[in-house]
């Protein structure tokens, strides 16, 4: 009774045949049922798809009656059948009317049939069908039938999908998911985006599904598979994960699963089925998915995406090693959606094509979120479960104002998006016209607006938004995006031409901040417990002097006859303040020695960004040039609060009188000492937090560029002394955050936030 071992193949290669006549729909499934039943030796063969209410209808027979055909349904979850829908699995019942599941429709005539087989159709995981084989006589289908029988069902999947079984537009558009949905997540960069969807890791579309030559297959698949662990041990090795915002415990996870043997020898028994070496990726990658959606523990469905992406990467391979989207053809209107993705792999992007970025992973101080910010992109993160439901090419809106994203929106949604854009682009219209409008609160305090940057095309922004200079530039950002350490030759390079377009406009170079989870590619560093804590910024640069000092030469070189300012990240006591100041006291001399131009002025700051040094400040700023505080380091190592870490890093408000006391003490030390001082995180971007810091008493603030139109707007409708008097009160009298009050007072005041 059993099939013979070249049946499979003979069945798909039949099925094929059959898939590529040019007759009806229900006449090729006729067909293609009676084939698989005269293969399997099967007296039965029936083919069910699920409509769009989770029934399952009979859409082919061979060997029940015929008129049952799209008139037997199945309630969701009802029948045999509908168990193997629910499940997502293969099941075989010798005597299948003695199980209690078993639901009996006369219309069929199934009862003379006793032993079962069915299993499920899968897309994506999910059943959207099952194909059933009967016999009369109660026996067993072996293993090689079930997976036969398998193998059939997936091929069949894969031709419903692609609407090349013409079967009714109800199921089929099932399958396509066409539905639309929404999602919320966290905003990276601000703004609203309507595009069309660009999977960063583009989807292989199979089209090819049965072997021609079984072993070539085999052999192409030993390759591919060779050349992803390869790859995969290579990053591993290398550490080379910030430049694709990689993951190492992902990482580790695929090499788990690739170097797994249950993996291999699944593919290996697809392959033997008759599958070309793709059919048998997407045919054990959606039984697993099968089985790991079962599972309802976090642990498992995490690992969903793992095998999803493994297996994606495999098709890459096997079609010829397709990088991602950024090489591909691009719609005018991108909104690139992966699961994670580093800082460079967005800069391969055309970014006149690029309208926003949507990610299942990272956090809103990762620097992919900075990169976004600086290319003016609208971006949210944390969304998690987009990959398994937006397909390239379909429409998207992308509102990092609201922390939406709609997938296939509706008419409706995007007509009143539509509006929203009109109306955000007037509100940027109104911001542009203040370009030139001198920064002057409404009782006549002048307050300095710069912009932080890091990579050369934010340069722009400065002339575009009006900005009285570079309050921040942190340039480990082209060492991050750079494959190898930038030489003092490129340095010097980046470093004049940033001078150059910044024209009399001061820059303040912040010396290199990597570590931490700032990573670079070429650069390692042991693994270290708390990053943040760890060995990074100034800390860094002292212990490795020759770093530090290439970069203040090359800084020093690029500077010539201009001002200079340097910045030293993360100084938590005095002595690594006078020790980085003597390095680049001796870099001037070996300058002046050399007989090079040496900058017109020289100033060197401090960052305020170490709990410790608030309490050594009058002895920090006498050194100090000009200080300017880090708002994001500084309020993370005073709560305790990852800011990376999104399940803490908004735990505690920016606005709680604990944190805005640090603040005002840092003004009063600094105008004490007449040390210029500045805000340069991200709290001098938003107007609300914006406007609380200049109550306090700032008057510079650094920020990035979209939100200097705001934060502009803002000041211009403040009275800043009328806030600080009310401020003084509150931190005197209240013991949790401020917002409430602060929204009021703009309320009342009419102070635009
Ligand atoms: C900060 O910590 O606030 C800061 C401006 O530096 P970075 O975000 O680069 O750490
Ligand atoms: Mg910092």
């Amino acid at each position: 009774m059993a099939i013979s071992v070249g049946a499979p193949r003979q069945l798909l290669r039949r099925l094929r045949e059959v898939m590529a006549e040019r007759e009806s729909a229900q006449a090729r499934l006729d067909k293609v049922v009676v084939l698989i039943a005269s293969n399997m030796v099967a007296e039965v063969c029936s083919l069910y798809l699920r409509r769009r209410d989770a029934s399952l209808e009979l859409f082919a027979t061979e060997g029940l009656n015929r008129e049952a055909v799209h008139n037997t349904h199945l309630k969701r979850g009802e029948g045999l059948v509908g168990l193997i829908a629910e499940q997502a699995e293969a099941m075989q019942f010798p005597d299948a009317q003695s199980h209690p599941a078993f639901s009996y429709h006369p219309e069929t005539g199934e009862d003379i049939y006793h032993s079962f087989l069915g299993v499920p159709i899968l897309r994506g995981g999910h059943a959207i069908g099952v194909l059933t084989v009967q016999n009369r006589t109660h026996r067993h289908y072996s293993d090689e039938e079930v997976e036969a029988l398998q193998t059939t069902a997936m091929v069949l999947a894969e031709m419903i999908a692609s609407g090349g079984l013409g079967v009714s537009d109800e199921a089929a558009a099932d399958v396509r998911r066409e539905l639309s949905v929404q999602f919320k997540g966290l905003a990276l960069s601000d703004g609203v985006a309507l595009g069309h969807v660009v999977l960063h890791e583009p989807r292989i579309v199979i089209t090819k599904l049965i072997a021609e030559d079984v072993e070539l297959e085999r052999r192409r698949l030993a390759q591919a598979i060779d050349e992803l662990t390869g790859m995969i041990d290579g990053m591993l090795e290398r550490g080379d994960l910030a430049r694709t915002g990689e993951h190492r415990e992902v990482l580790e996870a695929f090499r788990m699963f690739a170097h797994d043997r249950g993996w291999r020898r699944r593919l290996e028994e697809a392959l033997a089925t008759g599958l070309t070496a793709e059919a048998s990726v997407e045919r054990v990658r959606n039984d697993t998915r099968a089985r790991m959606l079962r599972q309802t523990d976090h642990y498992s469905r995490e690992r969903l995406h793992d095998i999803d992406d493994l297996s994606n990467r495999l098709l890459r391979l096997l079609a010829g090693g397709v990088g991602t989207a950024a090489a591909g053809n691009l719609p005018q209107d991108a909104i690139v959606i992966a699961r994670t993705m580093g800082p460079a792999e967005l800069l391969d992007y055309d970014r006149h094509r690029l309208r926003g970025l949507v990610l299942e992973e990272g956090g809103s101080a990762s620097h992919v979120a900075i990169v976004a910010r600086a290319l003016g992109i609208a971006a949210l993160s944390q969304v998690k479960g987009v990959l398994e439901v937006a397909e390239a090419g379909d429409a998207a809106i992308v509102d990092a104002e609201s922390g939406e994203l709609h997938i296939r929106p509706t008419q409706e949604v995007v007509a009143a998006y539509s509006d929203k854009v009109r109306f955000r682009a007037k509100r940027q219209a109104q911001y542009a016209a203040l370009r030139n409008v001198p920064t002057v609160t409404l009782d006549g305090v002048k307050i300095s607006l710069q912009i932080n940057a890091g990579l050369l095309f934010d340069l722009p922004h400065l002339d575009q938004s009006g900005a009285d200079g570079i309050g921040l530039f942190r340039t480990e950002l082209q060492f991050m995006i750079s494959s190898t350490f930038p030489r003092l030759e490129q340095q010097t390079r980046i470093y004049k031409a940033i001078l150059d377009a910044a024209g009399e406009r001061p820059v303040v170079f912040r010396s290199l901040d990597v570590g931490g989870d700032k990573v670079l590619p070429y650069f390692r560093v042991s693994k270290e417990e708390n990053p943040a804590l760890g060995w990074r910024a100034i800390r860094m640069a002292l212990d490795r002097p020759a770093l530090f000092r290439t970069q203040i030469r090359a800084l020093l070189r690029a500077a010539q006859g201009r001002e200079l300012r340097i910045m030293l990240p993360m100084i938590a006591d005095v002595a690594e303040l006078v020790a980085a100041r003597s390095l680049i006291d001796k870099e001037v001399l070996i300058l002046k020695r050399h007989g090079r131009p040496e900058p017109k002025r020289l100033l060197v700051g401090a960052m305020i960004e170490v709990p410790s040094l608030l309490w050594q400040l009058d002895r920090v700023l006498p050194l100090a040039d000009f200080a300017s505080v880090g708002s994001n380091d500084l309020m993370q190592f005073l709560f305790a609060a990852d800011r990376g870490n999104m399940r803490v890093a908004d735990r505690f408000d920016r606005l709680n009188p604990a944190a805005l006391k640090a603040l005002a003490c840092i003004v009063e030390a600094a105008e004490r000492h007449q040390v210029p001082l500045t805000l340069c995180g991200e709290m001098a971007g938003r107007p609300l937090e914006a406007m609380a810091v200049i109550g306090l008493g700032f008057r510079s603030i650094s920020m990035a560029p979209a939100s200097l139109g705001p934060v502009k707007a803002m000041i211009l409708s403040l009275d800043a002394g009328d806030l600080r008097t009310r401020l003084d009160e509150w931190l005197q009298t209240k013991a949790t955050s401020l917002r409430q009050e602060l929204k009021q007072f703009a309320a009342e005041k009419g102070v635009q936030i």
